[in-house]
């Protein structure tokens, strides 16, 4: 990965400054170009480190991604809902479309209270019109 090069490059740079004889460093406009390009040279791999953090989590989101596209193969929609899908014919509760935009395929919970019943997602906690979804065929 060109990052790490990079990092590895400005990182022994930083470690050849601290080798200069201190000899080197007696003049006052060499101490001071010395010191400037120490501070620039840490500038840098913070910035190198701040990227390859950025890119190593965008990588992981899109391996996040592709996944859920590849599994959204194995959904069917019904009646406006998502539903798992065995043999192309929805399973159990549908899936939560909140999360669906996020790329997660989470599925739904029916709650019965004393005031009545609804749906919600697990995860986002958002709340749908109450659905018991489809049963799930022998072996799935
Ligand atoms: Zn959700």
């Amino acid at each position: 990965m060109l990052i790490s090069a990079a990092l590895q490059t400005v990182s022994s740079s930083l470690g050849r400054l601290e080798t200069l004889p201190r000899a080197a460093a007696s003049d006052p406009l060499v101490g001071r170009a010395i010191g400037e390009l120490r501070t620039a040279l840490h500038e840098a791999e913070e910035a190198l480190a701040g990227a390859q953090e950025e890119i190593r989590s965008r990588d992981n989101e899109i391996r996040r991604l592709v996944e859920a596209l590849v599994y959204r193969g194995d959904t069917v929609e019904r009646a406006g809902s998502r539903y798992r899908a065995a043999d192309g014919e929805p399973v159990g509760m549908p899936l939560c479309p909140v999360c669906e935009l996020d790329g997660r395929f989470i599925t739904q919970t029916f709650v019965s209270t004393k005031v009545g019943s609804h749906n919600e997602c697990p995860r986002c906690k958002s709340v749908f019109s109450p659905n018991l979804g489809f049963g799930y065929p022998d072996g799935v």
